[in-house]
């Protein structure tokens, strides 16, 4: 199995995941990773992320069924994505993706796609992804943690090691990733504000922690629509959230270890 995803907290908890599913997992970071992969190993299945720096997931699978279109084959590929919006499921499908899954994934649902792809197509029962629920209003100036403490748990199947891995890898992140935000801001540069606070928001979402996952939400869409000007406050409104996320869960470790 292939998973291309670039976010080292999401990549770590799907290797986890897949590999406690009995999968050998291969990783690339890019979709021009991906494809390198598929040219020089055969997979039976490709996890593919939709927003990864170089090539995207959507161009990556493009590329894949245009080769097939000439030689052959049919490798079922699953498009991950952290926000399942309208219209999402038939992009991917138009783009060649066979079905698609939200992040974090969850080992439940990645049994039940795979199940469905390994068989010949039966009926697709068309189960609609389970989006993440809406997000509140950011609660500025009072970056009190809100933590489900069940969902992070079930997420990594209450394997503590994992969820001290995972906090490990996203503390040795967390510096550059809000540099990155930083930099865009100083900048004035959108697009970078965009994807820098895409990564820092697909991080937070795998631990659930709020109010820091909104507000990386809230300065990607600023991003994505070009309203810098929205931004106003919201960088040290998360670097104080990550650091009172990063404390709560230490402790919640603490606590449970
Ligand atoms: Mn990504």
């Amino acid at each position: 199995m292939l998973l291309a995803e670039d976010n080292q907290v999401n990549q770590r908890l799907a290797v986890a995941v897949l590999e406690r599913l009995g999968h050998k997992v291969r990783v690339a970071r890019t979709g021009r990773e991906a494809l390198e992969l598929i040219e020089q190993f055969s997979f039976d299945l490709v996890l593919m992320d939709v927003q990864m720096p170089e090539m995207g997931g959507v161009e990556a699978t493009q590329l894949i069924r245009q080769r097939e279109a000439q030689h052959g084959g049919h490798l079922p590929i699953v498009a991950m994505t952290a926000h399942a919006m309208a219209g999402d499921r038939e992009r991917f499908l138009a783009a060649g993706m066979d079905e698609y899954i939200s992040k974090p994934i969850s080992q439940e649902r990645l049994r039940e796609v795979v199940r469905s792809l390994g068989r010949p197509a039966a009926t697709g029962d068309g189960t609609p992804p389970q989006g993440p629920a809406p997000s509140g209003p950011a609660d500025h100036g009072h970056p009190v943690l809100s933590l489900d403490r069940e969902a992070l748990l079930a997420r990594v199947e209450s394997d503590l090691d994992l969820l001290s891995t995972l906090l490990g890898v996203f503390k040795a992140d967390r510096p550059k990733l809000m540099a990155d935000i930083e930099e865009a801001l100083v900048a004035g540069n959108a697009v970078a504000l965009g994807e820098a606070a895409h990564t820092m928001k697909g991080a937070l979402s795998v631990f659930g922690v709020e109010p820091a996952r909104s507000l990386a939400e809230q300065l990607e869409m600023a991003g994505k629509h070009g309203r810098l000007e929205a931004t106003r406050g919201l960088y040290e409104d998360l670097a104080r959230a990550v650091v009172v996320a990063e404390d709560g869960l230490e402790a919640m470790l603490g606590e449970l270890v």
